[in-house]
């Protein structure tokens, strides 16, 4: 069984990462959509808020799991079972940071291989950070988030600005 792991903040999930992992689920028997905790962040959604925030939204494809984890990701991969990264490669800016993480995973797990998807060109520019910022604004987010997650994203944003 050929399984894949997703990595990210997810803070929250965009349409943009719902659009990599849907791709990424017709490549692999099994993709692993994981949270992961990233001290350099101040997140929003709480690590569970955002595994629940994606199940909601994966829950009609039956071979995601959604899951989180505060270890090392290239340790995290081999505990399940994955050889397989995906990563979603959107403007230049991503290359060069994904590089040098795909570099650096290889090495402490050798038998990891980093998989990039390039994103569809409607979320090129689409980031969790500009959905947040687009939220303070009350501005109308039905082109960056699934449906299903809308409200959820308005009302916290709400009572952080
Ligand atoms: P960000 O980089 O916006 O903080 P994450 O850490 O949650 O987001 O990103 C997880 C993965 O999803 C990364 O590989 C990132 O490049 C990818 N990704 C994020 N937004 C998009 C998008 N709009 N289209 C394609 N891939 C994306």
């Amino acid at each position: 069984m050929k399984i894949a792991v997703y990595p990210g903040s997810f803070d929250p999930v965009t349409s943009g990462h719902l659009n990599i992992i849907r791709r990424a689920a017709n490549i692999f028997d099994k993709l692993i959509v994981c949270v992961m905790v990233n001290a350099g962040k101040n997140p929003m959604f709480s690590l569970d808020e955002r595994v629940s925030l994606i199940k909601r939204v994966t829950a009609d494809i039956p071979n995601v799991e959604v899951d989180s984890s505060g270890d090392l990701l290239a340790e995290y991969a081999k505990e399940k079972g994955s050889c397989v990264i995906i990563k979603g490669l959107r403007a230049g800016s991503d290359f060069e940071n994904e590089f040098q993480m795909a570099m650096i995973n290889r090495k402490i797990n050798p038998n990891l291989d980093t998989m990039f998807l390039t994103a569809e060109h409607q979320y090129m520019y689409m980031s969790s950070s500009v959905v947040k910022e687009l939220g303070k604004y009350q501005a109308d987010l039905s082109d960056f988030l699934p449906e299903e997650i809308i409200e959820d994203v308005k009302k916290r944003v709400s009572t952080i600005y």
